[in-house]
């Protein structure tokens, strides 16, 4: 059987914007659900999916998975984003792990602050991104704005390749530009029988019908500007992360999706070559690109999510595959430790199902089953080959928490359960040694109570905290042994060991930092972990 192309893709949203069901209507199409938040399992009934105790209380999502899908001839795996109120770090790493996204905008709202943010990590490896103006069947801002507003905030071309006409009680549709006709909204709920009403002609008799005068009018005008001002669509321009497509819709309404998917389908690029440097890493001269043909079997790590399986207690971890073929059963070697296992169960995903595969190959993104082995970032590869995927770093929180247990007794305790689920990804722990301090770091203010929630669920530790009015961290790089310890005993309370012992400075004011840098040009501040051994 011939091996169907992969795209690995994500949906950057800000909350409320329409991802859930926008990813929801996507596994439709695929086969995955049948409705709303039902997820066909293996037996191929469909149950309703069933959540982590904290999101049940808490109503939201937080946990994230691969969804993996067949459509128009391609394997798609969609990596969900941790969704709603707050994010993590998590969300910034999937998007390492992604060749192409899906950025929804709530079309009545614009470009919102969290969009802005994942574009930048977007822009970090120039993510080619299709764009959907969603909920067009209620009020919305006029179209013309919404692409000047990603235009300039986003600093990316918008190239419509549909048009609404109108919004909210007067939505009709969206005007096909290649077609020359407009997709109907009266029959939106099936989209897989579309009615398509002839717009070629703009003064015909059945379009005035159709469309009502005023709407027509409207329309005509809005034609005229959208082809004198807006331009073709290039295909280089949007592998290059240039230029996005963009779709008007409404996910609701499952209006537009089947378009946006065909186009995802079309365009959306295969895996392409990575960014890696052969361990240990001592200069420029050890970084190599992998690229996703050559033999080999290359992969690491973007993600460790604990108790998927409440039964179980058990870790997850997802490994994405950049290079060669895996078989189920094959020897791998875990790059850190210099140790080769043999993967027996790998697992593949159906929305919350799990799989064990047979064969995976560039793109495909595997689960391992998790005793605490993994870290994010780890590189696997076959054949001993000591080599490490640059692009998965650490991030530089934001936001910081000192962390203290109720029980004393229970000190040793409170960092070993600080340390496993830091080291799924979602928060950073530091230690700050003058002090015998715990620091908790993260991207988003909620992974802290998804913490104290768990410390005290799993590890039954009542932790407090209080909250740090640092806005960052730096890693840090030396020169030498000597401009390192002179930097340490000079900053001595500005220093931090992150989890793999690494130092770290931590930014109290833009002042301070800028003072520091000045003043120590022996000593380099990385904003993420990348290139810091
Ligand atoms: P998320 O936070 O981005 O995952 O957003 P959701 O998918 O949960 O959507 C947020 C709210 O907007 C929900 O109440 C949805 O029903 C609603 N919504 C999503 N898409 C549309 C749409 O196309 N039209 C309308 N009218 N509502 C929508």
């Amino acid at each position: 059987m011939a091996i169907l192309p992969r795209c690995t893709f994500a949906i950057i949203s800000h909350p409320d914007a329409g991802k859930t069901t926008m990813t929801e209507k996507l596994l439709w199409f695929g086969g995955v659900v049948r409705e709303a938040g039902m997820v066909k399992s293996k037996s191929g009934d469909y149950a309703k999916s069933d959540w982590m105790e904290l999101e049940k209380q808490r109503g939201i999502s937080i946990t994230s998975s691969v969804m993996s899908f067949e459509y128009n001839h391609r394997a798609l795996h969609l990596l969900d984003t941790p969704g709603h109120k707050d994010f993590s770090e998590d969300t910034y790493r999937t998007l390492t792990a992604v060749e192409s996204v899906l950025m929804m905008i709530d079309s009545a709202k614009g470009v919102e602050e969290r969009t802005i943010k994942l574009m930048e990590v977007c822009r970090m490896r120039d993510t080619p991104i299709v764009t959907f103006m969603n909920k067009y069947d209620r009020e919305a801002l006029d179209p013309f704005q919404l692409i000047d507003d990603v235009e300039k905030t986003l600093r990316i071309q918008c190239v419509p390749m549909n048009w609404p006409v109108g919004s909210g009680v007067d939505f009709r549709g969206v005007y096909d530009f290649a077609k020359k006709s407009i997709l109907s909204f009266k029959n939106a709920r099936d989209p897989f029988t579309p009615t398509f009403v002839d717009a070629s002609d703009l003064d015909a008799p059945e379009l005035k019908e159709f469309l009502g005068e005023r709407i027509l009018n409207e329309f005509k005008e809005q034609m005229q500007m959208a082809e004198a001002l807006m331009p073709a669509f290039n295909e280089q321009d949007y592998l290059d992360g240039l230029q996005s497509p963009v779709f008007f819709g409404s996910a609701l309404k499952n209006f537009g999706v089947k378009e946006t998917l065909d186009m995802i389908c079309q365009v959306a690029p295969t895996p392409r070559p990575r960014e890696a440097v052969l361990a240990p890493y001592t200069s420029d001269a050890d970084k190599v690109t992998v690229d996703p043909s050559d033999n080999e079997f290359t992969a690491f790590i973007f993600k460790i999510q604990a108790n998927m399986d409440p039964k179980h207690r058990d870790r997850i971890t997802f490994m994405r595959v950049c290079s060669g073929k895996f078989t189920r059963g094959d020897k791998i070697f875990h790059v850190r430790t210099g140790k080769e296992m043999r993967v027996a169960t790998p697992l593949m995903f159906q929305a919350r199902d799990r799989e064990i595969v047979e064969d995976a190959y560039p793109g495909d993104i595997i689960g391992l089953h998790d005793t605490g082995k993994y870290q994010i970032g780890d590189t696997f590869s076959m054949g001993k080959k000591l080599i490490r995927y640059t692009g998965i770093p650490n991030f530089a929180p934001e936001l910081f928490m000192r962390v203290m247990c109720k029980d004393p007794m229970k000190a040793k305790h409170l960092e070993k359960g600080l340390a496993q689920l830091s080291e799924e990804g979602a928060t950073q722990l530091f230690i700050r040694r003058t002090a015998n301090e715990k620091m908790l770091g993260a991207v988003g203010a909620l992974q802290f109570e998804v913490v104290k929630f768990r410390l005290m669920d799993e590890y039954g530790i009542d932790a407090t905290y209080e909250s740090v009015a640092w806005q960052g961290v730096r890693w840090l790089k030396f020169e030498d042994e000597s401009s390192k310890s002179e930097f340490v005993s000079n900053y001595n309370t500005f220093i931090m060991h992150d989890r793999e012992d690494r130092v770290c400075f931590a930014v109290r004011t833009e002042w301070d930092l800028r003072l520091a840098e000045e003043k120590n040009p022996k000593v380099k501040f990385y904003k993420n972990s990348d290139y810091v051994d």
